[in-house]
């Protein structure tokens, strides 16, 4: 039935655009300002309505009045709750708004002896504004709206005994109304759905590398800088790996691009595997990969990019007809520390050591043996950690 549901099962799309949590407060958060504007908007016509009032009796009008002042507390709830990240809150108030002004207009419609608000036409208007206002809820706030806004007038006029509501009239307009007010709520929510889906898809895209799977430079040059600012103010280690495979043209030009592709692919499989789920494997370009490693100081980050190395260098890559393929890389390490260098003076840091590890004559790790001179008013003093095959 729904032909986009790609990522899971049909039912996952309804439980989505009823219940999930995430997905409804990004929804809210997208439709914010229409939504209160909305609201405000609805308020301040709800204040209008008694012209129509006046104009059906100037006399009972007049009653009428503090009955549609009352209309403008939703204008006022909406606007000092503009900001509120309760969205459970806010969407009880969605809900619970408009009744007491349905409420009321039963009364208004007594008054006027059966005159004004609750014909068939000045009804629709609520459903329409179900439909305009309240896309930024989940579907199930807005089948109650539509349900509550059809029943309550009927329920109230038989409650307080209102012998001019006239029912039958009001249902042969409103609940056919109704039905198709919700099938429009949901057109909407599936709509909005399926751009979430789509926007997720390419948010996803734009941060991964198509070739190895794991996230790009678009995606690790922020992450960077929020991890540098998070480690120093919690105080928390965080070391930068970069390494880059040694002589990869050779690698090109001996077995073809292909087989260069498929090495760089197997070096990101292996950094995957031998990594934990918090450290973030990201190819920065070409056959250069940039590993970060939060919670890590510079001696674990060093033995973590030797265990990388080793397990690279002893993996015999199976890659086409060819005869297995093996490679080694260089690695720079460097740890953040607490002092003022940048994100991007971090990066350099490590990747000066990858330098290093180069000149020094490669299939090795470097680091800086102090974390962060600037910090301390000292040069760093490089130490290499040399391979077991030099
Ligand atoms: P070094 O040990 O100094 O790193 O030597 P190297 O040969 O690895 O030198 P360099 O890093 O400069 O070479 C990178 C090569 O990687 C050049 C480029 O043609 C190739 N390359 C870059 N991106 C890709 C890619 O996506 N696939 C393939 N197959 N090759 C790539
Ligand atoms: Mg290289
Ligand atoms: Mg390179």
């Amino acid at each position: 039935m729904i032909a986009f549901a790609r990522d899971g099962d049909v039912h996952n799309v309804w439980w989505t655009i009823c219940f999930d949590r995430k997905f409804l407060n990004k929804k809210f958060d997208d439709f914010r300002t229409f939504t209160i504007a909305q609201f405000v908007a609805g308020s301040c016509f709800g204040l209008l309505t008694w012209t129509s009032d006046y104009v059906i009796d100037p006399v009972a009008a007049m009653g009428t009045i503090i009955p549609h002042v009352m209309a403008i507390v939703p204008a006022i709830l909406w606007t000092a709750l503009r900001k509120s990240r309760n969205y459970k809150l806010l969407e009880t108030i969605a809900v619970l708004c408009p009744l007491p002004i349905d409420v009321t207009g039963v009364f208004i419609f007594d008054r006027l002896h059966g005159g004004a608000p609750y014909e068939p036409a000045g009804l629709l208007l609520f459903l329409l504004f179900g439909i305009i206002a309240y896309q930024g809820f989940s579907l199930v706030i807005n089948i109650i709206y539509t349900t509550c806004v059809i029943s309550i007038p009927h329920i109230v006029a038989l409650l307080f005994g209102i012998d001019h509501f006239p029912h039958l009239r009001f249902a042969v307009f409103a609940w056919p109304a109704a039905a198709m007010t919700i099938i429009g709520q949901t057109m909407f929510a599936l709509d909005y759905y399926r751009r979430h889906q789509l926007q997720l898809q390419l948010e996803r895209e734009s941060q991964t590398d198509p070739l190895t799977g794991v996230h790009n430079r678009r995606y690790f040059t922020p992450l960077l800088e929020m991890e540098v600012n998070r480690a120093r103010r919690l105080h928390h280690p965080l070391s930068l790996l970069i390494f880059d495979i040694d002589h990869f043209k050779a690698i090109n030009d001996t077995y073809g691009h292909s087989c260069g592709d498929a090495v760089i692919q197997a070096c990101a499989d292996l950094c995957r595997r031998d990594l934990r789920a918090i450290d973030v494997v990201a190819r920065l370009g070409g056959e250069e990969f940039a590993i970060l490693l939060p919670g890590t100081d510079l001696r674990q980050a060093v033995s973590v990019a030797d265990r990388v190395r080793t397990s690279i260098q002893d993996a015999a890559m199976q890659i086409g007809a060819n005869a297995p393929v093996r490679i080694t890389v260089s690695v720079g390490a460097a740890e953040c520390g607490g002092g003022l260098g940048t994100a991007s003076d971090f990066l350099k840091r490590a990747d000066d050591q990858l330098y290093r590890a180069k000149g020094g004559g490669r299939n090795r790790v470097c680091a800086e043996s102090e974390p962060e001179p600037q910090a301390r008013g000292a040069a760093a003093v490089p130490v290499a950690y040399p391979s077991g095959r030099p």
